[in-house]
């Protein structure tokens, strides 16, 4: 029988990192080694299991985020982009696969993920949900088949607690549909509107965020030219799809050579 995969876990306390202690005990083949939180973070010291809400599983939240590299086959992390990047780091000394979720990165942050890449196999992606990747690839062959004279705007709701907008999904759509229109999205994207912004630009791809309460993801793609519209929606109701995922992809890690990967390479979409 093939041995379990040892996962570490970094941001065992946030909203994902609940949600990904429960997964990756609930699912057979993994075996949570580590996890980490920031430096100071009161669940230091603290079970992961009593975090997640599963009784004691006998591992400590630690505050070396390069402590659990040294333990992990697969470290999992959904923090913010300078812990990632950092991260990254680690992983290249311990030679560490990874798997990222951690949206809002600058270019900086990105630089640092490509070339850890070289080194170690990383599983990188704005949404780890089935549907949203399956939404990522319908965007893609919609925006081709329509062509431009079908404006794109892409609309987006998350929790009141979110910090960086567009969401990282809603970015990654943007470049679907960019790819599908063989454009780049850094030269057509719109990211908010206010005043007078004059008439929109052909060819542009649109963005708007709302905020509030604590919805988990909305995301929707619309289409629009004169006399019809076509949107292509999906709504996240639980964080569960998104660690499943990511649970998902550290499996499909396992023995894959260097590399940054997406979940659309993990589902084969
Ligand atoms: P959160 O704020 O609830 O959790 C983040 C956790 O990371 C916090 O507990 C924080 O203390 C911890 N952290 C910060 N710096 C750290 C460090 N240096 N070392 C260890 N831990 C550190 O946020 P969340 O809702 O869980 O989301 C986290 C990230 O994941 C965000 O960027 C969010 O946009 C993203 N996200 C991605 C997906 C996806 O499918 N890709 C889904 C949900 C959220």
């Amino acid at each position: 029988m093939a041995e379990d995969i040892r996962i570490g876990i970094a941001g065992a306390a946030g909203r994902m990192g609940a949600a990904l202690i429960r997964e990756v005990s609930a699912t057979a083949g993994c075996r949570l080694v580590a996890a980490c939180e920031r430096e100071g973070h009161p669940a230091v010291g603290r079970d992961v299991g009593d975090l997640a809400g599963l009784g004691a599983l006998g591992v400590a939240v630690s505050d070396s985020a390069e402590g659990i590299f040294r333990s992990s086959e697969v470290v999992i992390d959904f923090t913010a982009p300078a812990a990632t990047a950092s991260h990254a780091e680690f992983a290249v000394r311990h030679g560490v696969a990874m798997v990222i979720g951690t949206t809002g990165l600058s270019a900086i942050h990105e630089a640092a993920l490509v070339g850890a890449a070289h080194k170690v196999a990383i599983v990188r992606a704005a949404n780890f949900s089935i549907g949203v990747n399956l939404l990522l690839a319908l965007s893609e062959k919609v925006a081709a088949t329509l062509g431009s004279d079908y404006d794109v705007e892409i609309v987006e709701m998350h929790h009141r607690h979110k910090k960086d907008a567009p969401s990282g999904t809603a970015l990654a759509l943007g470049d679907a549909v960019a790819v599908g229109r063989k454009v780049a999205l850094k030269d057509v994207a719109v990211r908010g509107r206010d005043g007078i912004t004059g008439e929109r630009v052909s060819g542009s791809i649109g963005f708007a965020s709302l905020r509030g309460g604590d919805v988990v993801g909305d995301h929707t793609v619309m289409f629009a030219t004169e006399g019809e519209r076509l949107e292509l929606t999906h709504k996240a109701s639980h964080r569960r799809i998104f660690a499943k995922g990511a649970v998902r992809a550290a499996l499909w890690l396992k023995g894959r050579p260097s590399g940054l990967y997406s979940m659309r390479d993990v589902v084969a979409i």
